[in-house]
């Protein structure tokens, strides 16, 4: 729903970092999206991440599923990629990066200029080497406290600092922090992201 707003009416491929609900429980808009393709919209991910939606939203992934005349569902054809193996979407090469997310290992990724890290507890000494020399990073920050899934603030500003981007935005932020303390307290930078915000990648 947030395409909707954004005015976004084409969409290469979908990206999945793992199975989370608050990442993938919007799945069944794609179907606004897939509508208008004339072949099914590529959805990567880890093995664990798909494996656990084709359970859960059998009616996307199970080619035997076919909706009924004069209705729809999401037309998704689901790819495993594998953490360090880079792979194409829409000429831009994708590299998939494991990162630990408290009892899980989820996936970042790198794509060309941007790095953008949804859920990562920690930055391994790898992954940091992975995200070094985007121009945009978009990281995940909870609260100024440590979490026992998540980056706090301060650790994603540290780790923002290692990787080095010309732009940092905060992502997965909580109601515990107004968007302008933060903007005016965030090192040069680094900002907090907000819903419908545009970054342009060159
Ligand atoms: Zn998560
Ligand atoms: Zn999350």
């Amino acid at each position: 729903l947030q395409l909707i707003a954004a005015g976004i009416d084409r969409v290469d491929a979908v990206l999945f970092t793992h199975s989370h609900a608050d990442h993938t429980h919007g799945i069944d808009d794609l179907r606004a999206i897939t509508i208008r393709r004339s072949a099914p919209l590529p959805i990567y991910g880890p093995a664990a991440a798909l494996s656990d939606l084709e359970t859960k939203f059998r009616y996307i992934f199970d080619d035997a599923v076919r909706p009924l005349p004069g209705t729809s569902k999401p037309e998704g054809k689901a790819h495993v990629v594998e953490a360090g193996q880079s792979f194409s979407v829409a000429d831009l090469d994708v590299l998939p990066v494991a990162v630990p997310h408290g009892a899980v290992t989820v996936f970042a990724y790198r794509i060309g200029p941007l790095a953008y890290i949804t859920d990562a507890k920690s930055l391994p000494p790898n992954a940091i080497a992975s995200f070094r020399g985007a121009s945009v990073l978009v990281i995940n920050a909870l609260f100024r406290t440590e979490h026992p899934t998540h980056l706090s603030i301060p650790e994603a500003v540290a780790a923002a600092r290692e990787i080095g981007a010309e732009r940092t935005y905060l992502t997965h932020l909580t109601h515990d922090n107004f968007h302008a303390d933060l903007e005016a307290e965030l090192p040069r930078g680094i900002y907090p992201a907000f819903d419908g915000l545009t970054v342009r990648i060159d």
